[in-house]
């Protein structure tokens, strides 16, 4: 299952075509939006929830149904929010990237869409800070928007108001998580919040927020103008399908970014778009396939393993935002996840015992376990210090932090044995 060129949504997902705003109305960006408002906000929901679109930032939840969650009637006092995520600082992931660069305009019309649909007339773009050249690029796009009258008092002519504020995160990663990330905004210390209330009840200064990813906003356009039932056709089935821009990294020939079907196998996706594994397919050790906090997955299961939510699921991981690590042989496994404790142990922003403690054992083990120097039982214990972390914390990282461990242990065990007993024997000689 590959996707037709005739539906892709991201034409210019790499360039070269230009992301000014001539380009991106040539491309089909900003056509009949007006219209597209007209229709009104319950059936502009509806054709959102009939795309079958899961948001496309990690966690998977139906798109539509998320705006569903906010208030029918706006209270004048507490207005409507409309957060984009585009804090993207999972390790591997770097798809939103270039859809800032390269089709912000995308972006700006799904985000006034989006906005309209659950009564938001402000929305705000939360951007990680190291993204320099994409923020210039977005606001730059904004820019135009505002003097071609797409945004504004009467967005596109839709006789709304509606305007962005782009904002610029510092650093963390766990601003990335929706509720630090609304904290961040507010200028408080970037940590999660405790749930309920949810967003869409209190969010944002305390008022009705919705918080999407980049990528799920910028397909609302073309789903609204091709209907959801275009888009829930491709994949699967209906609870994974659409596109998906899936990005590759690691031990490949060419990584890349690319648009691909959901469902599209993980084999056909590294090999076609990749240019495979570096030195073939039999060289390939395992790969990490929706971001650094996914579960591994080695070779034997990669080799069939079909990239979507239930594909993924079945296969011992999760999609999560569609970014894959390849490792090839010539990898220390054992170092690659220890590395990834590390930065979980260094995101961790305090709050939990669980995480703040948990994510340092973790580490401190594993790291040990690079050279060998632990005990066999010790694999047990790290074990279950993950499933004393996991499910246990105020916010996901801790999920994060224990998942990537558990897949090295449920996939490699074998090679942490041989380690610890390649050591004792070192050591007795
Ligand atoms: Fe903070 Fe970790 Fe708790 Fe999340 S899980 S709130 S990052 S301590």
């Amino acid at each position: 299952m590959m996707l037709s060129e005739t539906d892709r949504i991201f034409t210019n997902l790499l360039g070269p075509g230009g992301a000014d705003l001539a380009s991106s109305r040539a491309r089909g960006d900003w056509d009949g939006t007006a219209a597209l408002i007209a229709r009104g906000r319950e059936a502009i929901i509806e054709e959102v929830k009939a795309s079958g679109l899961r948001g496309r930032g990690g966690a998977g939840f139906p798109t539509g149904m998320k705006w569903g969650f906010m208030p029918k009637i706006v209270d004048p006092a507490r207005p409507h929010y409309l957060i984009v995520n585009a804090d993207e600082s999972e390790p591997g992931t770097c798809k939103d990237r270039e859809i800032l660069r390269h089709e912000p305009h995308k972006l700006i019309e799904g985000a006034v869409l989006a906005g309209f649909a659950m009564g938001a007339q402000r929305a705000f773009i939360y951007i990680r800070g190291e993204y320099q050249a994409e923020g210039a690029a977005l606001e730059a796009a904004i820019h135009e928007a505002y003097a071609a009258g797409l945004l504004g008092p009467d967005a596109a002519g839709s006789g709304a108001a509606f305007d962005i504020t782009v904002h610029y995160g510092a650093g963390a990663y766990i601003c990335g998580e929706e509720t630090a990330l609304m904290n961040s905004l507010e200028g408080q210390k970037g940590q999660p919040r405790n749930k309920p209330p949810f967003p869409a009840g209190a969010g944002l200064y305390g008022c009705p927020t919705t918080i999407n990813n980049v990528e799920s906003i910028a397909v609302v356009p073309t789903i609204l103008r091709r209907g959801g039932a275009w888009f829930a056709g491709i994949g699967r089935n209906e609870k994974n399908c659409g596109t998906k821009v899936f990005c590759i990294s690691g031990h490949v020939e060419r990584p890349c970014v690319v648009e691909e079907a959901m469902g599209v196998p993980m084999k056909d996706l590294i090999e076609r778009h990749a240019g495979g594994v570096r030195g073939g397919w039999d060289n390939l050790l395992a790969v990490i396939p929706g971001g650094s906090s996914t579960p591994l997955l080695p070779a034997k299961i990669c080799h069939t393993a079909i990239m979507d939510f239930d594909g993924l699921k079945e296969a011992g991981s999760s999609l999560g935002t569609g970014a894959l690590i390849v490792m090839d042989k010539t990898t220390d496994i054992i170092a690659a996840i220890a590395r990834l404790s590390q930065f979980y142990m260094h995101e961790s922003c305090g709050q939990c015992t669980p995480c703040r403690e948990g994510t340092g054992w973790l580490w401190r083990i594993l790291r040990r376990m690079v050279d060998g120097n632990a005990q066999l039982d010790e694999i047990d214990l790290l074990w279950d210090l993950t499933k004393r972390i996991e499910g246990k914390t105020i916010c996901a990282l801790g999920d994060a932090a224990a998942w990537p461990v558990q897949g090295l242990i449920r996939h490699f065990r074998g090679e942490i044995e041989h380690r610890i007993l390649d050591y004792l024997k070192r050591g007795a000689a």
